[in-house]
C-alpha cells in the first residue's frame, strides 16, 4: 500500500502518518519526489483501514499497490531514480556507455583498453576478476589482483568501474576498488547477494537472469531496494530461447515494459545478448531507440585471444565507431551521449 501525501502537506503531516504506520507494526519506505512524498506501507503489520488513513491531515490518496514488487514500482516513485557515475546521472537524458573488457587478463590489458574506451567516450570501465563460467575448467578471473589492476585502471583514466561480485562475504574486500557492483545473470536471485549489496550504498547493476521474468527481475531489485539501497540499474542481457543462432534473445521488450513499471534506470547488454560481435551495433542502436538509458559492451584488443567472450568482444575502432552512431541516433530520442573531458 503507499499513501500519496498532498503537495501542500506539512513535514509535521508526514510525520504523523510515518508514526501511525508503523504502530500497526509496518516498515516505511519514503519517496520524496519532485511534486510529493509517498509513503510506502512495507511488510506484514495489522490490517489498515485504508478510509481512516486517508483522513489524516496532508493525505491526499491511500492505495494499494497491486504488484508485489513495492519499492521499485512507478506507483511508489513516480519520477524517474537518477545515479550519479562519472559526472552524468544514469536515468537522466545523458547515456551512460560502460564499456571494456569481459574479463581482466592482465595488468597492461586493462589499463590500455580503459584508455581506448575512455577516448571512444565510455562513461564507465567494466571487467571482471571473478568470473561466472559455465566450466570450472575455463579462466576463473584474476580475483584480487583483477580489482587492484582495475583500481589503477581507474586512477589513470578517471572512469569508475563496473565490475561483478559473486560472494557476499567479499563485498566488503570490492568496495575499495569497485565503483559499480554488477550482479550477474547467474546470481539474480542469489539472496545473500543481494542482501550483502542491498547494504552498502554502492551502485549495483543488476543483470536479468537468463531464464527470469521481468517480474522476477523487479523481485530480485527489491531485495536490494529493501535493504536501504536505491541505487539499482536493471540491465537487460538477453533471456534463454528455442534460437540458437546468437547466444541468446535480447528481449527489447523489457526496456518499455521496465521503463513503466520501475522508476530505475535500464541498462542494455547487446554482448551477451547476442554473443557475436557482428550483431552488438544493430542491438545497441535498437536498445537506445526503445528507451535504455546506458549500455554495456564487450571490448577487446585481441579477440581472437581473449580469455572469456572474445566472439562476442567489439575491437576498439568497432566501439568508437559504434559511440559515434549512437551520439548521432540519440538526439532523436531525447537523449545524448556527454562528451568525456579527456584531461587527465
Ligand atoms: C559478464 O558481464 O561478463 C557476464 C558474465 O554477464 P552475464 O552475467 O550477463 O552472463
Ligand atoms: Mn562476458
Amino acid at each position: 500500500m503507499i499513501v500519496v501525501m498532498s503537495t501542500n502537506a506539512s513535514t509535521q503531516d508526514i510525520s504523523e502518518v510515518i508514526a501511525r504506520i508503523r504502530s500497526m507494526g509496518y516498515d516505511v519506505h519514503l519517496s520524496e519526489g519532485k511534486e510529493r512524498t509517498i509513503i510506502g506501507v512495507i511488510g506484514r503489520g495489522r490490517p489498515i483501514d485504508r478510509e481512516q488513513l486517508g483522513l489524516m491531515s496532508g493525505v491526499q490518496n491511500v492505495m494499494p499497490v497491486s504488484h508485489p514488487y513495492k519499492i521499485a514500482s512507478r506507483e511508489f516513485h513516480p519520477d524517474d531514480t537518477l545515479i550519479p557515475l562519472n559526472g552524468i546521472k544514469v536515468g537522466s537524458p545523458d547515456l551512460a556507455i560502460i564499456a571494456g573488457p569481459c574479463a581482466v587478463e592482465n595488468r597492461t590489458q586493462i589499463i590500455e583498453m580503459a584508455h581506448a574506451v575512455r577516448e571512444a567516450g565510455a562513461t564507465a570501465l567494466r571487467g571482471g576478476a571473478f568470473k561466472p563460467r559455465t566450466s570450472p575448467y575455463s579462466f576463473q578471473g584474476l580475483g584480487e589482483e583483477g580489482l587492484r589492476y582495475l583500481a589503477e585502471a581507474r586512477e589513470e583514466t578517471g572512469l569508475p568501474v563496473v565490475t561483478e561480485v559473486m560472494d557476499p562475504q567479499l563485498v566488503p574486500m570490492f568496495c575499495d576498488y569497485a565503483d559499480v557492483f554488477q550482479i550477474g545473470a547467474r546470481n539474480m536471485q542469489n539472496y545473500a547477494l543481494l542482501h550483502a549489496v542491498g547494504e552498502s550504498q554502492f551502485p549495483v547493476l543488476l543483470k536479468r537472469g537468463m531464464s527470469s521474468t521481468i517480474e522476477e527481475l523487479l523481485m530480485a531489485a527489491e531485495y536490494i531496494l529493501s535493504h536501504g539501497n536505491m541505487r539499482v540499474m536493471l540491465c537487460e542481457r538477453g533471456i534463454r530461447t528455442f534460437e540458437t543462432f546468437t547466444r541468446n534473445t535480447f528481449d527489447i521488450n523489457a526496456i518499455p515494459v521496465l521503463k513503466q513499471a520501475s522508476h530505475l534506470p535500464v541498462i542494455a547488454d547487446p554482448s551477451h545478448a547476442v554473443g557475436k560481435w557482428e550483431y552488438v551495433e544493430s542491438i545497441s542502436l535498437a536498445a537506445i531507440a526503445a528507451g535504455a538509458d546506458g549500455l554495456i559492451l564487450e571490448v577487446h584488443a585481441d579477440p581472437e585471444h581473449a580469455e572469456s567472450d572474445g566472439r562476442q568482444s567489439l575491437k576498439p575502432e568497432r566501439f568508437a565507431a559504434l559511440v559515434e552512431k549512437i551520439r548521432r541516433l540519440a538526439p532523436a530520442v531525447g537523449r545524448q551521449v556527454e562528451t568525456p573531458v579527456l584531461a587527465r
